[in-house]
């Protein structure tokens, strides 16, 4: 067993990995170490849920794993790509991954359209002007509008939209980007519960039929539980718990926050003897 560092095991699927990292650490300028040595392989089509509260680090994960922030330690490697240690193979992973995010980032005054037309971008050089989109990526942009129930919308501007609709929008800009990862922070965190489900169980389909791998952080357990293959729980930029979502049951998520909340860190969860032998699905030790 390996020691003196968070490991999250290894759910392999039979297709392999997408998304690799090996002792993957983000200490912030300010000294703020957000996330401290991960190993993770993420299997190709699986849909794994980043589970906790704020600040555990979820967001920092995605973003190390997108390439928007370069780690401190350790490595991303990505299948078919390799390490992402050169801009070319980061300008090649960025088009291949799609980010969801909770507060959308849509464009008010632009239609749905046209919002999600600017998933297309990364395929162009420079910035082009809406007018330049291809008819093939206008046809497309409708295919994927479609997909998530907006076709009747095309033309209303986003700001005219409900928090779901909006959210759905966001959901056809990523997959207009035709890509083989979806990472979601926190997608469905301003959405009232029933349009949250119906947002996730979109996402999972999707996701699923389209043999898409996912990375997805919530913080609402049941959520977690409903959609998720795997669950990668963070405490204080530490894995403390990585397995199936039926592993996560309801006795061990009770246990795991009242234990979370007498102690700050997750190296109290995962040093307490009594608690690890009760909940041996915890990791750390
Ligand atoms: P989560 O997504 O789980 O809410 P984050 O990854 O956003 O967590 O943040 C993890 C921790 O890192 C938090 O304590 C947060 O305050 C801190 N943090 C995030 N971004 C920065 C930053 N740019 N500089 C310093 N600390 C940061």
């Amino acid at each position: 067993m390996e020691t003196n560092q968070t490991v999250a095991r290894d759910l392999n699927s039979p297709l392999g990995f997408a998304i690799k990292t090996l002792s993957l650490e983000l200490t912030y300028p300010n000294g703020y170490k957000a996330l401290t040595k991960t190993t993770l392989n993420i299997a190709q089509g699986s849909f794994t849920v980043l589970l906790d509260t704020s600040g555990a680090g979820k967001s920092t994960l995605l973003r190390l794993l997108n390439g928007l922030i370069k780690p401190t330690a350790g490595s991303v490697f990505v299948e078919g790509l390799g390490n992402l240690d050169s801009s070319e193979i980061l300008r090649q992973h960025r088009r291949q991954t799609s980010m969801v995010f909770q507060q959308h980032h849509l464009i008010g005054r632009l239609n749905v359209l046209d919002n999600v037309l600017l998933g297309r971008l990364g395929y162009h050089t420079g910035w082009r002007m809406f007018q330049s989109w291809t008819r093939a990526e206008k046809e497309q942009a409708l295919g994927v509008i479609d997909r998530v129930g907006l076709l009747d919308q095309v033309l209303r501007r986003a700001d005219q939209l409900s928090g779901g609709q909006q959210q759905r929008v966001g959901m056809a800009r990523a997959l207009v980007q035709q890509p083989k990862i979806l990472l979601a922070d926190e997608p469905v965190a301003s959405l009232d519960p029933n349009t949250s489900i119906r947002l996730l169980q979109l996402m999972h389909d999707i996701c699923k039929s389209d043999g898409l791998t996912a990375v997805v952080s919530l913080h609402q357990v049941d959520l977690a539980r409903q959609f998720a293959d795997r669950i990668i729980g963070l405490k204080n930029g530490k894995v403390v718990f990585d397995d199936s979502a039926e592993s996560l049951t309801p006795e061990l998520t009770k246990a795991l926050y009242e234990h979370a909340s007498k102690s700050n860190t997750a190296t109290d969860i995962s040093s307490s003897t009594n608690f690890l032998n009760d909940h041996p699905t915890l990791i750390g030790v």
